[in-house]
């Protein structure tokens, strides 16, 4: 019994990691494209989207 207990803490210890870890992931840098929404070319696509469009702002 106290082997699975261990077991579900080193488990659970594992998960939690993982979940700082995702968390401790950087603001996406984005990538130089088309954007999905004005059809611009941006040097900074993230989701798709170029900061105009994502902050919602029109040039
Ligand atoms: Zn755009």
């Amino acid at each position: 019994m106290p082997d699975h207990i261990d077991m579900a803490v080193e488990i659970s210890d594992l998960y939690l990691e993982r979940r700082i870890r995702a968390a401790r992931q950087p603001v996406p840098i984005g990538v130089p494209g088309e954007c999905e929404q004005c059809y611009e070319d941006s040097p900074r696509l993230v989701g798709g989207r170029c900061a105009p469009c994502r902050d919602g702002k029109r040039r």
